[in-house]
C-alpha cells in the first residue's frame, strides 16, 4: 500500500483536508491549515473525544482556559527553566537533529565520532546546545521587561491553575477530571512529517486528580481506557496501535511514570498521546508560587491532601493524521483512490447525484438533500460523469453515493452505492435516512 505522507499530502490538498499556511506567500514553515473536509474531520474526531471523556464520565468535567496566562505559571511549570529540546547541528551539511533522534541516551556521549544521518561524515556534529520552546509575547503597548506572556505550550497548566475553582464550583470528590481541547504553541525546531509536528497544534488533554497511593492502579485504568479509545471508537486498525513505556532517562522532570500510544505512521512509530503520572508536582508547584493552599479536604475522612495528577494528553492533529493514513488505500483494481473512513468520522456522509442534468432529476435530488441535511452533511454534485463524480467522493471518504435515474421519478427509488465495496443496492427514498444514520 502506497500510503507514503507525500501521497497523503497531495490528497489533503486536491480534496480540501489540508493546506501548508500561507501558501501564496510560498509557505510559512510548520504551521498548517485546515479546509472544508479537515475542519469537519477534526471536529468529528474532537467531539467523538469530548463525549468519550466527559459525557460518559460522570466525574469529568470541561474547561476552556486562556491561551495567555499569568507568566509566573510558567515558571512554576519549570518551562521557563527546562523546556527546551537539545539540538545538534551538522558542520559540513547544515542538518540540525534533535539530539535524542539520533540516541536514545544523548548525555555524555562523544558526538564526534556520530556519523550525520544526511551527509554521512563523521566528527561533523556540534555538542547539543538548549533551545527554549516557548513563544513569547508582550501584553500591553510597550515592549519592556515586566510584559512578557508567553504562548502556552501545552493546556494542561490552564487546568492546574483553575483546578480548585472547578472542584469547588461543580463540588467534585476525588478521584475526578477536568477535560480541555485548546491550542498549543511550541517554537519546534525541527518540524516535519506534515502536520505530525507543528508549531501551533491542538491537544485534547484530561487530567485526573487522585488520591496519592491510588495513582498507580489508576495511571493503569486510563492508560488501557486511551488505547481502547483508538480501535474501538475512531476504527483505527489495532495492529498499528502500540504502547511504549518511557525508561528513567526519558522521564520529564515532573514524572512518576509514563507511557506513550504511538501509532505506526509510514515515518514510524511516533507519539500520538502520552499518559503521565505527574504526581503532585505541579499542584505543589503553584502552591508555592502563588502562595495559596492548594489543598482538597475530604471531608468524609477530615484529611487534606494535595492531590496526585494523572493526564492524558493527545494531540488533535496528530489523531487525525493517524486517521489519515489509516483510510488511505490505493484500490489497484479499480483504479482509485478511497479514504476508508469510518462513516462516523467521514466529512461528507452522502453525495447525491442526478444521473442527467435534465428531466426533472435534479429537482428530484434537491428534495433528498433536503431530507437528508438536517440530519448529517451531504453534497449535491451533478459536475461531470457519475463514475468521476464517485470517486472524487471516494477520495474525499464519502462512504454512500445516492443516484437519481429516471426510474425515481416512476417508483421513488434510488440506488446507494457503497464506498469500499461499490455495491450499489436499489431502495426507495424514504430508506435512506434510517440506512446511512445506523452506520454513522
Ligand atoms: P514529542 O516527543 O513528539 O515532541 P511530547 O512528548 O513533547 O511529544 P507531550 O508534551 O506529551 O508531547 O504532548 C502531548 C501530545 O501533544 C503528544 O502526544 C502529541 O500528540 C501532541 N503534540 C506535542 N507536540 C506537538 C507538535 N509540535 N505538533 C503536533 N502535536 C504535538
Amino acid at each position: 500500500m502506497n500510503n507514503t505522507i507525500e501521497n497523503i499530502v497531495s490528497l489533503c490538498k486536491r480534496r480540501g483536508f489540508v493546506f501548508q499556511s500561507s501558501d501564496i506567500y510560498g509557505g510559512f514553515s510548520a504551521v498548517y491549515d485546515y479546509g472544508p473536509l479537515g475542519i469537519e474531520l477534526k471536529n468529528s474526531i474532537a467531539k467523538l473525544w469530548w463525549k468519550e471523556m466527559t459525557q460518559v464520565h460522570e466525574n469529568i468535567v470541561g474547561l476552556d482556559s486562556g491561551i495567555l496566562m499569568h507568566p509566573k505559571i510558567w515558571e512554576a511549570s519549570g518551562h521557563i527553566g527546562a523546556f527546551h529540546d537539545p539540538l545538534v547541528d551538522c558542520k559540513q551539511c547544515k542538518a540540525r537533529f534533535r539530539a535524542d533522534d539520533l540516541t536514545e541516551k544523548p548525555e555524555g556521549l562523544n558526538w564526534q565520532v556520530i556519523k550525520c544521518p544526511k551527509c554521512g561524515t563523521t566528527g561533523n556534529l556540534t555538542d547539543p546546545r538548549q533551545f527554549n520552546l516557548m513563544f513569547k509575547t508582550h501584553t500591553g503597548p510597550v515592549e519592556e521587561s515586566g510584559t512578557e506572556a508567553y504562548l502556552r505550550p501545552e493546556t494542561a497548566q490552564g487546568i492546574y491553575v483553575n483546578y480548585q475553582l472547578v472542584q469547588v464550583a461543580m463540588r467534585l470528590k476525588v478521584p475526578f477530571g477536568i477535560a480541555q481541547i485548546g491550542k498549543a504553541f511550541r517554537n519546534e525546531i525541527i518540524a516535519r512529517n506534515f502536520i505530525f509536528r507543528t508549531r501551533e497544534f491542538e491537544q485534547m488533554e484530561m487530567q485526573y486528580f487522585v488520591k496519592p497511593g491510588t495513582d498507580d492502579d489508576l495511571l493503569k485504568e486510563w492508560k488501557e481506557k486511551r488505547f481502547q479509545f483508538y480501535p474501538n471508537i475512531l476504527g483505527l486498525n489495532e495492529a498499528k496501535i502500540r504502547y511504549h513505556q518511557h525508561g528513567k532517562n526519558e522521564l520529564a522532570h515532573y514524572a512518576k511514570e509514563a507511557w506513550d500510544i504511538e501509532y505506526k505512521f509510514p515515518f514510524g512509530w511516533s507519539e500520538i498521546e502520552g499518559i503521565h503520572n505527574r504526581t503532585d508536582f505541579d499542584l505543589s508547584r503553584h502552591q508555592e508560587f502563588s502562595g495559596k493552599n492548594l489543598a482538597y479536604f475530604d471531608q468524609p475522612n477530615n484529611e487534606r491532601f494535595l492531590p496526585f495528577i494523572i493526564e492524558t494528553s493527545a494531540g488533535l492533529n496528530r489523531t487525525l493524521l493517524a486517521v489519515l493514513v489509516d483510510a488511505y488505500w490505493e484500490d489497484k483494481k479499480n483504479d482509485r483512490v478511497v479514504m476508508r473512513l469510518n462513516p462516523r468520522l467521514a466529512p461528507v456522509k452522502a453525495v447525491i447525484c442526478p444521473l442527467v442534468k435534465k428531466g426533472g432529476l435534479p429537482e428530484k435530488a434537491r428534495e433528498i438533500v433536503d431530507i437528508l441535511k438536517p440530519h448529517f452533511k451531504v453534497l449535491y454534485d451533478q459536475q461531470g460523469s457519475i463514475g468521476k463524480r464517485y470517486y472524487r467522493q471516494d477520495e474525499a471518504g464519502t462512504p454512500f453515493g445516492i443516484t437519481v435515474d429516471h426510474q425515481t421519478k416512476e417508483d421513488n427509488t434510488v440506488t446507494l452505492r457503497h464506498r469500499d465495496t461499490q455495491q450499489q443496492d436499489r431502495l426507495s427514498i424514504d430508506q435512506l435516512l434510517p440506512i446511512i444514520q445506523k452506520s454513522i
